[in-house]
């Protein structure tokens, strides 16, 4: 009897550790789970020494930050029905190649870094079947298409950094039956792309997964977003806006335009607005 007693104290006092650790995991992380692999912190969670003394960090406003070289992009713009783009949003646009294929400037070295990776790997050319669309490009898709098209002002293509890719013969659905597709979803987020509707991400995304549609959003977005299997949308509001985050020597935060404080030392700093109200600025510390 009194080692089943034993045995059932034994049993409450782990009961109560495993308890007590999921809630401190909560406190840390929060319901998201967004970590991880231990590399991901924000610095509310004193995981990291980070100054929050504020005398190693300065306020800056967006044009400061681009006169000290930050490159300012659309990269994280967050872009759906809930989130429309203005109808007067214009991107900046790259000719890639010469070709009258136009994608969003920010997005032109990674993808052609992608590209040679795919002939590198599947000895494959990589192709654009789609990429920027104008408005009107968009209306006409959406009138052809009906449900199966995004809204015209719902459509990331109007950015220029989405890109329908394909290689001969595999293009839609069957762009996964080839070793480029399967590379492309496998191995884009290391160049800064994402598979943007992916197979785990209809809940969230309201749209089915679309092996071919990638996205810009940058490193090292990218592989946050891949690595922990979660959407734009999700990866965006996971930010409590003010906080710092950091991966690896990057350094991450969501935070209002009037209001930006960066750590001193930060630099290749980047900036881009999220399309929610906030910008984001990412750079190495
Ligand atoms: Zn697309």
């Amino acid at each position: 009897m009194k080692k089943l007693f034993r045995l059932f104290l034994l049993g409450a006092v782990i009961s109560v550790i495993v308890f007590s650790s999921i809630s401190v995991f909560d406190i840390f992380f929060g319901d998201k789970m967004f970590v991880i692999k231990d590399r991901f912190f924000s610095s509310n969670e004193g995981r990291m020494p980070f100054p929050d003394d504020l005398s190693e960090c300065e306020t800056v406003s967006i044009p400061e930050l681009i006169e000290k070289g930050a490159v300012f992009s659309d990269s994280l713009m967050l872009i759906n029905s809930e989130y429309p783009l203005a109808e007067n949003y214009a991107p900046a646009l790259i000719d890639l190649n010469g070709n009258e294929v136009f994608i969003n400037e920010c997005a032109e070295k990674a993808y052609s870094g992608l590209k040679t990776a795919v002939t590198e790997n599947c000895g494959d050319s990589l192709y654009i079947m789609s990429s920027f669309r104008t408005p009107d490009e968009q209306k006409e898709i959406k009138k052809a298409e009906g449900d199966y098209a995004a809204d015209v002002y719902s459509s990331e293509h109007l950015t220029g950094l989405a890109l329908d890719v394909y290689v001969m013969y595999h293009a839609g659905m069957g762009f996964l039956e080839s070793d480029a597709g399967k590379f492309v979803n496998k191995s884009c987020h290391k160049h800064g792309f994402i598979i943007r509707y992916p197979y785990y991400g209809e809940e969230t995304t309201g749209i089915p997964y679309e092996p071919w549609h990638i996205r810009y959003v940058g490193l090292p977005h990218s592989e946050i977003i891949t690595e922990n299997k979660i959407t734009l949308e999700e990866y965006i509001s996971s930010f409590v806006p003010g906080t710092f985050y950091f991966y690896g020597d990057y350094f991450i935060s969501r935070q209002k335009e009037d209001e930006i404080r960066i750590p001193k030392e930060l630099h290749e700093i980047a900036v881009s607005p999220d399309n929610t109200g906030f910008y984001f600025i990412t750079g190495k510390y």
